[in-house]
């Protein structure tokens, strides 16, 4: 039996959830056009499509949030908010965001060209469709045991150091306005990136001057993995590790809907002046004026208290075991996975799963799909639905090294009895694993079309 952890917190306000019947779940999958982003919350029993933003706010931040100072300039509100944001990530200076992408469009407006190149570990499907949005090509360099699913390693989400440096010297640094790494990388599988790499990242883009940008979504999570597995950080706080991964680098972009347990949010921050000078005249045309940006008042209070709530050890060490329950679980029964299971998320390998579909035929939508006809869970594909793209030289289908389907928890949202009764729809699904079948696309934009595309199944 997979090990836990009792929750480190106790419900006090609930919110219903019903499991519909088969035949209602069927019928509501061929009304969304097989795409589980276009069903209804209402006939969803267990969630998983993301963790953002659905996560549980805690009473302190509720009772923050009663406090929100509205003013349209100088708020309290934001003044509390950049109070926690100088000790955490201490770049000199930020614009709060109402969301990650946001602040990514703002990066992107600001300093990427038509043709040129974006280095990351990997990059997160908003961040590579807004790069390649502007004409830009997002490239991935993480390690390739990130592509073994199998292959346990404890830093998965490191970046390949020798491939970053072949990198810039071939496309050359002009070409590359700014370089990042994802922390926790979200989506290799949630995989960590070590201090000791972060360092060697930082000092290759310094050598060639390249502003370095992490994209910290989940920065707390990463940290306390650092300060697990990696020596000379057992006896350090998570705040000295975020506080230490942050003086690497220029700058960064956040969602506030991760490690901020809050529901809406986020912030571009940088050192340097003429940035920060030119994103502020951005975010007044796309967000709002510079100290409230694209929030209330009232949501920066909640991600203040969510941004230290998502530090403290108790809380990330019963996030981290009840996804390793979960993924460990689901290997006992012969699911496979992403293996170690990161914090926020298991992945299954569906192409492994279901070897008998090709990725033209999206075997990840394949088993989204039974997920929810069998137990009303949803989850999202991030496979070849997601990141096939076509070349912008050959014209080409490029398909992913791995067919994904990730399972993202919630923060503080489900108990142990949910992560069992997921673990018994997925025994289902492999004792009949041959039987399901593949999809084609009947409908689909050109960026990001995992949102909205059609299917129908072959
Ligand atoms: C969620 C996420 C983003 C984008 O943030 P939004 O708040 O969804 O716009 C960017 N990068 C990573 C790694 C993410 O997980």
């Amino acid at each position: 039996m997979a090990q836990y952890v009792p929750e480190p917190f106790r419900i006090k306000m609930v919110e219903p959830i019903r499991l519909i019947s088969r035949a209602e779940r069927e019928a509501a999958l061929k009304e969304a056009g097989y795409n589980v982003f276009g069903l209804r919350s209402d006939d969803i029993y267990i969630d998983l499509l993301t963790d953002s933003g659905t996560s549980a706010m805690s009473q302190a931040q509720w009772a923050a949030m009663i406090e929100g100072d509205e003013a349209y300039a100088g708020a309290r509100s934001y003044h509390r908010f950049k109070a926690v944001m100088d000790e955490i990530f201490g770049f000199k200076h930020f614009v709060p965001t109402h969301q990650g992408r946001a602040a990514e469009n703002i990066l992107a407006a600001i300093m990427l060209k038509d043709g040129q190149y974006i280095p990351s570990n990997m990059h997160f499907d908003t961040t590579e469709g807004i790069i390649r949005a502007k004409g830009g090509r997002p490239t991935n360099l993480v390690r390739a045991e990130a592509f073994q699913p199998k292959e346990r390693v404890e830093f998965k989400g490191n970046m390949d150091l020798a491939k970053l440096d072949a990198f810039i010297e071939e496309k050359g640094p002009e070409n590359i306005p700014f370089g990042m790494i994802t922390v926790t990388n979200n989506a290799g599988g949630g995989q960590p990136v070590s201090m000791e790499n972060l360092k060697a990242v930082s000092k290759v883009y310094r050598k060639y001057n390249i502003p370095f940008i992490i994209d910290a979504c989940r920065f707390a999570e990463n940290a306390y993995f650092i300060k697990l597995r990696e020596p000379g950080y057992e006896n350090k706080t998570i705040l000295e590790i975020v506080q230490e991964m942050f003086s690497l680098a220029d700058g960064a972009t956040m969602s506030a809907k991760k490690d901020g347990i809050a529901n809406i949010g986020g912030f571009l921050a940088m050192n340097d002046e003429d940035f920060y000078n030119q994103a502020r005249n951005e975010l007044i045309l796309r967000e709002g004026f510079p100290t409230y940006g694209g929030m209330a008042g009232r949501d920066l209070d909640a991600i203040a208290v969510g941004f230290k709530e998502a530090m403290e050890e108790p809380y990330l060490e019963y996030r981290l075991a009840q996804t390793t329950y979960l993924g460990e679980s689901l290997l006992e029964i012969g699911v496979p996975i992403i293996e170690p299971p990161g914090a926020h998320a298991i992945y299954i390998d569906a192409g492994q799963l279901l070897p008998h579909i090709p990725n033209t035929e999206f075997p990840g939508l394949a088993l989204s799909s039974a997920m929810y006809i069998e137990g009303g869970i949803r989850a999202v594909e991030l496979g070849s639905v997601a990141f096939a793209y076509q070349d912008p030289d050959s014209g080409e289908w490029v398909h992913p090294a791995l067919e994904m389907v990730r399972m993202a928890i919630p923060r503080r949202v489900y108990t142990q009895s949910h992560m069992d009764y997921i673990v018994d729809t997925l025994r289902k699904i492999v004792e009949n694993a041959d039987q399901f079948k593949g999809f084609s696309i009947t409908y689909q934009p050109k960026l990001m079309r995992h949102f909205t595309a059609q299917f129908k199944p072959l």
